[in-house]
């Protein structure tokens, strides 16, 4: 019955009909799984869940409202337990709302699951956390993979990015469920062609800076653009701000200095 509730949830926020009911799409995820995402645009992905009398929050972003709705959902949904907050990664759209559930004697960022395998890796940020949850078969990778964005690998550039996305194809069976920072659930086969198109786009970024190509110039690149359209998973138009594709291009060739070329 939840099953069916929660997906005509989903189907009816799809609409836009929930919007003044919840601020949150609902997706069962699996056993004792469950993602909950603001509807908003470019929202965090917020994990929950439950195991025995523990229940666990990954990324619970900020702000107030939203922070109440959602301790109201999983008090709906499971009732009180021992509360436990873990972030993918200390940026404030992810760990934001450690302070909400922090009040609330939640414990945050301490690790102690069975039911839950750890892994680090550094590529978007210097510090990024992979949670995967066996009873639903998940793997939580925060801004790793966003599938709402171009990638960002700064913190580990290429090598960072390479071993990151290599230890979460190696995590779990080849049906496990990719769950990103932010937009849509993926499976390891998009999750390795996302490797692919980064690497590519990394090969012609640093094959036009070799040609003294401007960044005017790249980004009217056809061939990068379309490299670029490979990330645009939800075939938004445009699909980046101008500021963002250029940024995008400043920083590859900042990354392909410091590795010395993909
Ligand atoms: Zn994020």
């Amino acid at each position: 019955m939840k099953i069916v509730i929660s997906l005509i949830a989903m189907v009816v926020s799809v609409l836009g009909f929930a919007e003044s009911d919840t601020k949150f799409r609902k997706v069962k995820l699996g056993e004792g799984a469950l993602l909950l995402t603001a509807i908003e645009e470019n929202s965090t992905n917020i994990g929950v869940l439950k195991d025995g009398e523990k229940l666990i929050l990954i990324d619970p972003a900020p702000g107030e409202d939203k922070l109440q709705e959602l301790e109201q959902i999983i008090q709906d949904e499971y009732g009180v337990k021992d509360l436990y907050v873990l972030n993918t990664h200390g940026h404030g759209d992810h760990s934001g709302g450690n302070e909400y559930f922090l009040k609330r004697e939640a414990k945050i960022n301490e690790f102690n699951f069975e039911f839950l395998k750890k892994y680090r890796a550094v590529s978007h940020s210097s510090n990024d956390l992979i949670f995967y949850h066996m009873k639903s078969n998940s793997i939580f990778v925060g801004d790793i993979f966003d599938a709402n964005w171009h990638p960002t690998f700064y913190a580990g550039g290429v090598d960072g990015f390479i071993a990151a996305i290599d230890s979460i194809l190696h995590i779990g069976g080849e049906d496990s469920l990719i769950v990103p920072g932010h937009g849509r659930l993926v499976s390891k086969g998009i999750l390795k062609g996302y490797k692919e198109h980064t690497l590519n786009w990394l090969a012609r970024v640093d094959e036009l800076r070799k040609k003294n190509k401007s960044i005017d110039e790249m980004l009217l690149d056809k061939e990068l653009r379309n490299i670029l359209e490979h990330f645009n998973f939800e075939k938004r138009s445009p699909f980046l701000p101008k500021k963002a594709e250029r940024l995008f291009v400043e920083r590859s060739i900042a990354i392909l200095g410091r590795s010395g070329g993909a």
